[in-house]
C-alpha cells in the first residue's frame, strides 16, 4: 500500500497526473464529433422518417451544417429543429431540408433556383447533389454571410444574389427545380413561368400558422399541384418588408 502511494506521489511530482484528466478536444476531435452527430441526424431524423433518396442522404451526411449557424448555437447544429441565424430568420429543420430536396427529384447537372438563401445550408445540400444552384436572398447581410459560409464549406460554385425572389431570376431560367424557403400567400406567377418542362417546384404557401408545402410539376405545359404536409416558414416579403 505504502509503495503504491509512494509511486503515485512520484508520478504526481513528475507531472504525469494531469494527463489522466479530461483533455479538450483538438480540431480533429471536434470535426469527428460533428461527423458522428451528422450520421445520427441522417439515420434518426431523416432516413427514420422515410426519406430514402440516396443522393439527398449522401449530401446531408457530407455538408457541415455547423458551419452555417452562428457560433452561439453551433453545439445545437444537428438537432431536430430550426435555429436562429440572425436578422430574425432561421435555418430550416434538417428533415424539412431533406424532404424538400427529395421532392425536387433532381439529376446531377440540372439547374435549381432557391428563393430565401438564409444561412446557405439548403443551397449547399443541393450543390452537394451535383446540381447548379442559383439562390436569391432579400436581406443583404444574410446573402453576404451565406456566401462566406458556402465558401468555407467548399461550395463557392453556388450563385447567390441579393434581391426579391418573388420575381425569380429570368436571366438563368428555365429551371429544372425551384425551391422556395419563405412563404407567400399565393404562388408567384414569375416562378411558375420560370419552371422548365418536366420541372418541379416545392413551395410553402399560406399565412403564418396555416401554411402547406405544395409540390408543382410542369407536365406538357400544364401545371399540376399537390399538397404535401403542413409547415411553418417565415413569410416571403418584398423590399419594403411587406408580406406577399
Ligand atoms: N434556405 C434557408 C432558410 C431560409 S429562411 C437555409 O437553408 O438556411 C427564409 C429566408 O427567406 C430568410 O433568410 C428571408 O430573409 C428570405 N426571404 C424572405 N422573403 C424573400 C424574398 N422575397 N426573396 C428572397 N428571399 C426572401
Amino acid at each position: 500500500m505504502l509503495r503504491v502511494l509512494r509511486s503515485l506521489t512520484v508520478l504526481f511530482v513528475l507531472g504525469w497526473v494531469p494527463i489522466w484528466m479530461p483533455q479538450p478536444l483538438g480540431a480533429e476531435g471536434v470535426e469527428n464529433r460533428y461527423a458522428d452527430q451528422r450520421t445520427q441526424m441522417v439515420d434518426i431524423q431523416i432516413r427514420g422518417r422515410g426519406v430514402d433518396h440516396e443522393a439527398v442522404l449522401r449530401a446531408m451526411l457530407t455538408v457541415p451544417r455547423h458551419l452555417f449557424v452562428p457560433e452561439s448555437v453551433r453545439s445545437l447544429a444537428y438537432r431536430d429543429r430550426p435555429l436562429p441565424i440572425g436578422q430574425g430568420q432561421t435555418i430550416s429543420q434538417p428533415y424539412i431540408v431533406a424532404l424538400m430536396s427529395e421532392l425536387l427529384d433532381l439529376q446531377p447537372g440540372q439547374r435549381v433556383l432557391e428563393i430565401g438563401t438564409g444561412s446557405g445550408y439548403q443551397a449547399a445540400v443541393l450543390a452537394a447533389m451535383g446540381v447548379a444552384v442559383y439562390s436569391i436572398e432579400i436581406v443583404p447581410e444574410l446573402g453576404q454571410q451565406a456566401q462566406v459560409a458556402l465558401k468555407e464549406a467548399g461550395y463557392e460554385q453556388v450563385r447567390v444574389r441579393v434581391g426579391d425572389g418573388f420575381l425569380g431570376w429570368p436571366e438563368h431560367a428555365p429551371f429544372d427545380g425551384i425551391i422556395v424557403t419563405c412563404a407567400p400567400t399565393r404562388i408567384p406567377e414569375p416562378l411558375k413561368a420560370q419552371l422548365a418542362e418536366g420541372g418541379r417546384m416545392v413551395i410553402p404557401v399560406g399565412r403564418a400558422g396555416v401554411q402547406e408545402l405544395v409540390l408543382l410539376k410542369r407536365i406538357e405545359g400544364r401545371i399540376e399541384q399537390q399538397k404535401i404536409i403542413d409547415v411553418r416558414f417565415v413569410p416571403m416579403v418584398d423590399e419594403k418588408g411587406k408580406s406577399y
